[in-house]
């Protein structure tokens, strides 16, 4: 492995890290992908050797996620971003009401979609404390009619994170998961569907993945145009048109790093070590740095805090930045600082963050 090249400490919120073992690998396999004589870009969709890349990456995925068999996994373009309006076009009806779960801006644009073709409603929301936390289960009241029960399981921008996903019974849970799908393991069989854009803990941008029970399929309202419903992937196992083939493979070897390091049991092993780093490094510092998510409401991949001095913060932000800490400023909407640590950032990384944050105390505190 080209262990000699200059990799950035990169806590970019997305798209972000992507592990340099696969990269290295998809840089000797670019030019002749094997033995093809051409690059996996330029395979044809329909070829034998593209259509093993395809199939594996599925596989990858349902034996990784221990997806089970009554559901399927979709490859499907417009990020997660197009997935706020197929999910009402194609499950939501006129008349009918959807209960959305607000913990956040991701939310709060799902459910903007959504009025577009129903009436959704909030099962709860926790804006007017500034999205510091995720409702408890007591608090969320839908309908046992409801056409389903959307929620987001990690909010990127506010840094919560669902720790127990709510149990909706017959009415179909949806999640958002784009920010931390496979940072630890889950239990698939609770959700009616789920949708992540790759570009956080999959691969690069491009390809957004759905996993969605098949009764579901059936009961998909039927004028929508081709391509944004869910029935053309499931038929056409998600070649009903060029699916992008190059974010798909390098999907499918994100994956095959993450099986050969322990599956998702490791992964979510580092993943509680590197941002206990972070975390301790702002729980430690008696209020000179302070964390925006409610301690019972913390993401392990999006660590969101201020200084308390606004000075002092574009200070933190200019010098993290000279030191080679790429992506610390919070989203634009909220300002503060973000560190992303996906499934591909290295533990190494957090601990040079964790300790440039202590000294920047040290020095200014
Ligand atoms: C990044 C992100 C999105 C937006 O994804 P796109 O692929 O850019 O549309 C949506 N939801 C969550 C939770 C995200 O983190």
């Amino acid at each position: 492995m080209n262990q000699l090249v200059n990799r950035a400490y990169n806590f970019n919120a997305g798209p972000s890290a992507l592990p340099l073992p696969v990269l290295d690998k998809a840089q000797q396999e670019l030019i002749d992908f094997r033995g093809t004589g051409m690059s996996v870009m330029e395979l044809s969709h329909r070829s034998a050797a593209y259509e093993e890349v395809h199939n594996q990456a599925i596989a990858l995925l349902k034996e990784l996620l221990s997806i089970p068999e009554d559901y399927e996994v979709l490859f499907v373009q417009g990020g997660a971003s197009l997935q706020f309006s197929m999910i009402p076009m194609n499950f939501l009806k006129s008349e009918q009401q959807a209960g959305y779960i607000m913990t956040g801006s991701w939310s709060e644009k799902a459910f903007s979609e959504a009025k577009l073709f129903g009436n959704p409603y909030h099962v709860a929301s926790t804006k007017e404390g500034k999205y510091r936390r995720i409702p408890s289960l007591d608090e969320l009241k839908f309908n046992s009619d409801d056409a389903y029960v959307h929620l987001t399981s990690n909010n990127t921008i506010y840094g919560t994170q669902w720790q127990k996903f709510p149990d909706t019974e017959n009415v179909p849970l949806v999640a958002d998961m784009s920010s931390d799908i496979f940072s630890k393991p889950f239990d698939v069989s609770k959700f009616a569907l789920i949708y992540a854009g790759a570009q956080k803990n999959l691969g690069p941008s491009g390809v957004t993945v759905v996993i969605i029970r098949k009764d579901l399929l059936e009961k998909a309202n039927a004028n929508i145009p081709t391509m944004l419903k869910y029935s053309t992937f499931s038929k056409n196992n998600s070649l009903y048109n060029t699916p992008p083939t190059f974010g798909i493979y390098m999907l499918g070897e994100v994956l095959n790093w993450a099986k050969s390091i322990g599956g998702i049991e490791e992964i979510a092993r580092r993943n509680e070590e590197k941002a206990k780093l972070i975390y301790d490094a702002i729980d430690q510092s008696n209020g000179f740095y302070l964390g925006h998510a409610e301690k019972d409401s913390r993401s392990l991949m999006n660590i969101t805090f201020r200084l308390k001095d606004e000075e002092l913060e574009k200070q933190f932000l200019a010098e993290a930045k000279k030191e080679g800490f790429i992506g610390v400023n919070g989203h634009r909407s909220v300002g503060g600082c973000r560190a992303s640590t996906y499934n591909a950032v290295p533990y190494e990384a957090c601990k040079a963050f964790s300790q440039f944050m202590v000294q920047f105390q040290q020095i200014n505190g």
